[in-house]
């Protein structure tokens, strides 16, 4: 009998154990989604917005319990899971209050008596899921999902089973019929056949590249839907007329809040050169501030990774990057789990710190004369997820903006989710849309109606 056990990054003890759900019981659990459907997908809007209502609630209310498991399934420090759990009631109440309208009728007018596009929901929607988010990364699919009339079945991330099974515990606890949200304890093996279950309609994944790549093929053969949210490695332009101290503490923060693993994060500073020693010189004073320690106190900014496979992957990076040329003026060191905050000069596009995304507290620092310089190299990366400009002249960078192969332009501010903006990125940081009108849109079907 398979099992997954998880372990707490910051001490390396084992947490718990889970019992993997066999093939038998994915395909009972399958079933019994399909079945809730034909009549969830029949439940009024109002029903709906009561029971997310009280979803909504239900973090609120619990938010210390849920933010405990997170914190030590993957090490984030537990102001920044309480603040996670309360931005998913954020987005619950978002869709509780919006969903109806966004998913009305739209009349077009046409020859017709009467014509109109209606949006359906398609069944049971498979979302598979990472730790860096235990919580929102699910719940940004879940709440529009299930406002749309969908069931959920999640396979979240290996190491945050106990996370994966309390959010089943937030919908049932807030009254949802039973089966509207399950939760699959299997490891990503079995992914490829539930998949190919006919009784599942379409796929969300957030996460890696290569799980992204795999996921598309397998559904893309089923002719299944998918939207993928995959990596990012964001830039943060910094115009020499920045406000330079607003600048570096927004910079600090999109770097290493949650440790650096955050597929936004602002991972490659590209900063006019003409003020690039002034500005490193100022930010290695806020890094030196930031306090590390246990994940469970709350003074603690920086966590562990998730895990220490991970933190190994980033020294590499850092390594290999280095021996090409980068100079370490902060940190660079791993101990088990556990990542020094970082600064790297000197770095060049071919580095591994610039060219891949670099998933832990690790900041790549690039100089450039012209702005024109700074769009290609900020272009120059394989994803395209977002980007954070910072200058006074709001005019000029607002007309450089059309010019960024990105899903997200942010201008003195860092990319950030935001339930009422669409969400997503180009190139290999994935395709489709979450939250809005626009991700609530992805798993509907768009169905024309035609009366003569
Ligand atoms: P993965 O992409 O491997 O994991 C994300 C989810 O996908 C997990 O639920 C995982 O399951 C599942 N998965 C992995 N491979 C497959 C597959 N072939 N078929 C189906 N499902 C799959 O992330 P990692 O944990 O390995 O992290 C590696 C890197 O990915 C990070 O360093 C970062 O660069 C990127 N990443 C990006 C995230 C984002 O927010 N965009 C989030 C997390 C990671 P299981 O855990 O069982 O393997």
């Amino acid at each position: 009998m398979a099992t997954t056990t998880s372990i707490n990054p910051y001490n390396g003890k084992e947490l718990k154990s889970y019992k993997n759900h066999t093939k038998k019981e994915i395909s009972e659990i399958i079933d019994k989604a399909d079945k809730r459907f034909y009549n969830w997908r029949e439940t009024p809007f109002s029903e709906r917005k009561k029971l997310m209502l009280a979803a909504a609630s239900e973090l609120k209310k619990n938010k210390r319990e849920y933010a405990e498991t997170m914190t030590l399934e993957m090490g984030k420090p537990i102001y920044q899971a309480i603040a996670e759990i309360e931005k998913c009631s954020w987005v619950c109440e978002y869709y509780a209050e919006n969903a109806e309208k966004q998913l009305q009728n739209e009349v077009i007018k046409t020859d017709a008596h009467k014509s109109y596009v209606s949006y359906e929901p398609l069944g049971v929607v498979l979302a598979i899921m990472p730790w860096n988010y235990p919580f929102w990364q699910v719940f940004r699919f879940a709440a529009p999902a299930l406002m749309a009339g969908n069931i959920g079945v999640l396979k979240h991330a290996s190491n945050v089973f106990g996370s994966a099974l309390n959010i089943e515990k937030v919908f049932n606890r807030a009254g949802f019929p039973k089966n509207c949200f399950t939760t699959l304890l299997v490891g990503s093996d079995a992914v490829e056949g539930i998949i190919e279950n006919e009784k599942i309609k379409a796929v969300t994944l957030t996460g890696s590249g290569p799980a992204g790549s795999s996921v598309a093929s397998v559904a893309g053969k089923n002719i299944k839907k998918t939207v993928l949210e995959l990596g990012g490695s964001n830039a943060l332009i910094v115009m020499k007329d920045c406000d330079m101290d607003k600048t570096i503490d927004t910079c600090v923060q999109a770097r290493f809040q949650n440790t650096g693993q955050s597929c936004i994060a602002g991972k490659r500073l590209l900063i006019d050169e003409s003020i690039s020693e002034e500005f490193v010189e100022k930010m290695l004073v806020k890094v030196r501030e930031l306090k590390s320690g246990d994940p469970m106190d709350e003074e603690t900014y920086i966590g562990t990774l998730a895990r220490e496979d991970l933190a190994k992957d980033l020294e590499k990076q850092v390594n290999a990057s280095v021996k090409a040329g980068a100079k370490i003026r902060i940190g660079g060191k791993r101990q088990g789990a556990y990542f020094e905050p970082t600064i790297l000069t000197n770095v060049a596009n071919k580095m591994a710190v610039f060219n891949e995304e670099t998933f832990g507290p690790a900041l790549s620092v690039t100089t450039f004369k012209t702005a024109q310089e700074a769009i290609s190299l900020s272009n120059s990366s394989k994803f395209g997820l977002g980007v954070s400009i910072f200058t006074k002249n709001i005019e000029e960078a607002e007309k450089l903006a059309f010019r960024f192969d990105e899903g997200a332009v942010f201008i003195n501010e860092l990319v950030k989710s935001d339930p009422r903006l669409p969400f997503g990125g180009i190139k290999k940081s994935g395709y489709g849309r979450e939250l809005s009108e626009h991700g609530i849109r992805e798993f509907v079907n768009r169905k024309t109606v035609f009366i003569n």
